[in-house]
């Protein structure tokens, strides 16, 4: 995949960790094009900020030539045991994100960015973007938590028609000699080996190695961070599951809306909220309905095989509009905890560095991959207008948001827009909606092991049709109906 970066990350620095083990130098090849091979490919795709690069490995193992080769064109070399390159790099990592703020550009060259590794990058870059790339040997599988500018194969980079400097640059004074286990740097090659060869250093790193598990950066950071200025006032967009997180019995529904802005207010957030509530709607008692729709929360209608990729496409609708500072809030149990689900929504946070919330019934087992800024028990987050009095003062509040965003009622199936619960009743009865719902049914029992993946373009890909109504979500709303006066129950 390849994306087009943004202006001003395309002529900053460029810092590269390599991992020399899992792509190493090919025999034969000469490691002074390495350098060169790199900058071809970044200045190919239009970055041609400079690059600094570290090779990572046992050196011990490294011939002399290839060293000598790296640190006459301005690589420097670290030394450290196999078992810690990939925690030692990482680290290493974390600390240069920490002393070079964006604009910047990362590239890592490895085989073993999967797991912990990707996992708390991908958190990183939720909350401070780096332009990212990956170059990785035909081993590895393509990671599908980070979102990279581009991701190379190895073989592929060093085939770049870099020419090798003919003269020793002058960048030579610049390269270093490492040894991560001892805290040791040179700058000369025959200080080096001494080193790696001393006893000093044979005792360092049999007795006290670097770390060889991976350290978790994000892990530590704290679950509710009270609002920056410039999101305190942005728009916020609520993504609720009606399955996972549903009105309990005996709660006035029109309490939702005004519960999720008083817990956000008590963090400062105070932006316009909208909110969509994702169902089968015909399940939806009706007085819900009526309650929901009367303080603007907007309704999509969904079948359980569409349900989160209907909600990951509103998402993706809704970011085309509406750029950084803004914020989403999930409430779902399964985006909260299941990889799967939660997997594109961390891509799109990445891109869109927009500020995150999460609310769900049960806590999940593990740290979600969202970076979030708050996060709630649904219980918890209904009590909210609860434990405060005048909830008719709320109500109306709420009622004077309404009034800038009237509720909609959305079949995500035909891509219709009702303005009406009248409409949508009868959208939802009619001949076409039926047909529809039958034509994806079996459209996803056709293919069984995708059906959770899908987004609408997937699907009308595959079914070889376009949409039969075009959405006017975006066309200009009229007022505030009063649609329960409208409605009649069938
Ligand atoms: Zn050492
Ligand atoms: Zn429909």
């Amino acid at each position: 995949m390849r994306m087009s970066g943004n202006d001003a990350a395309e002529t900053s620095k460029i810092e590269v960790w390599w991992d020399m083990k899992d792509c190493p130098i090919p025999e034969g090849y000469d490691a002074r094009r390495v350098r060169p091979s790199m900058e071809r490919a970044f200045e190919k795709i239009g970055y041609t900020g400079p690059v600094s690069i570290t090779a990572y490995g046992n050196q011990t193992q490294t011939p002399d030539h290839h060293l000598l080769a790296l640190s006459s064109t301005g690589v420097a070399v670290v030394h450290t045991i196999v078992e810690s390159t990939r925690s030692v790099m990482y680290r290493d990592m974390v600390e240069w994100r920490g002393q070079n703020p964006p604009p910047a550009t990362m590239m890592i060259i490895s085989d073993q960015v999967e797991g912990d590794f990707s996992w708390d990058l991908a958190r990183l870059q939720q909350r401070t973007r780096y332009d990212l790339f990956q170059a990785n040997s035909m081993k590895s599988r393509d990671d599908l938590l980070l979102v990279y500018y581009a991701n190379w194969r190895w073989e592929q980079l060093l085939g770049e028609e870099g020419t090798p400097p003919l003269v020793t640059c002058g960048l030579s004074s610049a390269a270093m000699f490492y040894c991560k286990s001892c805290n040791f740097d040179c700058k000369s090659l025959k200080k080096f080996r001494k080193h790696l060869s001393s006893y000093k250093h044979g005792m360092e790193e049999a007795i006290n190695p670097p770390d060889k598990q991976l350290l978790c950066v994000t892990k530590a950071w704290a679950r509710n961070y009270p609002a920056t200025p410039e999101n305190a006032t942005a728009k916020i967009h609520v993504l609720w599951d009606m399955n996972d997180c549903p009105i309990p019995e005996g709660y006035d529904a029109r309490r939702v809306r005004p519960s999720i802005e008083r817990a956000l207010k008590e963090l400062s957030y105070t932006g316009l909220v909208s909110i969509t509530a994702f169902a089968d709607q015909k399940q939806t008692p009706v007085h819900h309905l009526l309650a929901l729709s009367s303080t603007g929360v907007d309704f999509s209608h969904t079948l359980p095989w569409v349900h989160y990729s209907r909600m990951i496409t509103d998402f993706e609708i809704w970011t085309k509009d509406n750029p950084a500072p803004a914020s989403i809030m999930i409430i779902s149990d399964e985006v909260a905890s299941s990889k799967d689900r939660s997997t594109l929504i961390c891509r799109k946070l990445q891109e869109s560095n927009y500020n995150c919330f999460l609310a769900y019934s049960v806590r999940p087992f593990e740290m979600p991959v969202l970076v979030t800024s708050a996060e709630w028990l649904w219980d918890n987050l209904l009590a909210v207008s609860e434990t405060k009095r005048n909830i008719l003062h709320k109500c109306s509040e709420s009622e004077r948001v309404v009034a800038a965003s009237t509720g909609m009622f959305c079949c995500t199936l035909c891509l219709c827009d009702c303005k009406s619960l009248d409409d949508f009743n009868k959208h939802l009865a009619s001949k076409d909606h039926t047909q529809e719902e039958k034509r994806m049914l079996s459209h996803t029992q056709a293919f069984p092991h995708r059906q959770r993946q899908y987004k609408i373009s997937n699907y009308y890909d595959e079914a070889r049709y376009p949409p039969k109504t075009k959405r006017t979500r975006n066309a200009p709303r009229k007022g505030f109906l009063p649609r329960s006066l409208r409605f009649t129950r069938r």
